[in-house]
């Protein structure tokens, strides 16, 4: 069975570059690419990798890259030139957050040249890839999935093959609809509770405690009530994602209320400079409905 031991990786933002490190202490990464150079250069720096300048040259060091990048089209991007450079047999992971159909085509556009992909996007934010312990939803073929174990293990817990092509895409998407509707049950109870006089504290604390408890009313909670935003997942990138879950319902003839709300309440935050906030902003929009 093939094992790939030199990994390259690409995007080196606020998930990418602990994602990096991590890789690099599971002995694994050789030479890493960032758009803004510096980013590459501080890594090299922290950890003595190669820090290439372009893709082509990053691919000559490389049996399998894994990537993190903003968009489809970035994806794809950095796709069609891996696809002209890797060797056939190598590997890419793909760790963005894009469409099924933007994973689709760069699978294809990869097996032109014998390269193998898999879908893997991960979710536990930045506190996750930093502990290395994200949850990873991937999608692909059963032997490259485990073939890509130690580089997938080096990144999260919770790693799950869902089908082909796509389907780990698709399982992020189940995700951020999931996320959106936690995240505006938290935040328009807390905005309630305040109008209603209630320490705000306690109710966190018993609420919390019960059937309503969640991750985002413990961890994102405290800091809410104080009128605080703190990253967190940004508002940002959430509206992408969402974006991308809208136009696969629309594939199916579906308007998705709660989605459709989400979006409405995220295009005012960026509208209103809150965009780059925490998603738990949404909470400014609830205490308003209270003339707060
Ligand atoms: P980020 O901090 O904005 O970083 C994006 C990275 O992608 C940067 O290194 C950027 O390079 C690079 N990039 C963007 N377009 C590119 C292109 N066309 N070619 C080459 N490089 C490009 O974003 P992030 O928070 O790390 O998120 C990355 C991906 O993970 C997104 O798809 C996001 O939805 C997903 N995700 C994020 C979180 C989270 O909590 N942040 C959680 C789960 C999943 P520059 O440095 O040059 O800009």
């Amino acid at each position: 069975m093939t094992t790939y031991s030199k990994l390259g990786f690409i995007g080196l933002g606020a998930m990418g570059y602990p994602m990096a490190l991590n890789l690099h202490k599971a002995g694994l990464l050789a030479a890493a690419y960032n758009r803004t150079h510096s980013k590459a250069e501080a890594l090299a720096k922290e950890i003595g990798c190669l820090a290439v300048k372009d893709i082509a040259e990053l691919a000559k060091h490389c049996d399998a890259v894994a990537t993190c990048v903003s968009a489809d089209q970035d994806v794809l991007d950095v796709v069609d030139q891996l696809a002209t450079n890797l060797k056939p047999d190598a590997l890419v992971v793909d760790c963005s957050t894009v469409s099924t159909a933007t994973a689709r085509t760069a699978a294809q556009r990869l097996a032109k040249n014998k390269i193998d992909f898999l879908d893997c996007p991960v979710s536990g934010g930045t506190e996750g890839a930093k502990q290395g312990t994200l949850a990873i939803m991937c999608g692909g073929d059963e032997k490259v999935f485990a073939r890509a174990q130690p580089i997938l293990s080096a990144l999260g817990q919770r790693i799950v093959l869902m089908g082909p092509v796509g389907a780990g895409q698709a399982t992020k998407a189940v995700n951020q609809i999931a996320v959106a509707g936690i995240a505006q049950a938290v935040s328009e109870a807390l905005a309630f509770a305040e109008a209603e006089g209630l320490p705000l504290d306690k109710v966190i604390e018993v609420v919390g405690s019960g059937a309503a408890g969640s991750w985002f009313m413990s961890h994102r909670g405290p800091s809410m009530v104080a009128g605080r935003y703190p990253l967190g997942f940004k508002v940002a990138l959430h509206e992408k994602d969402l974006k991308i879950v809208q136009r696969m319902a629309a594939a199916r003839g579906v308007q998705l209320p709660l989605v459709e709300m989400t979006l409405l309440h995220y295009r005012h935050l960026l509208e209103t400079s809150h965009g780059e906030e925490d998603i738990s902003s949404l909470h400014r929009l609830k205490r308003r409905l209270f003339g707060r």
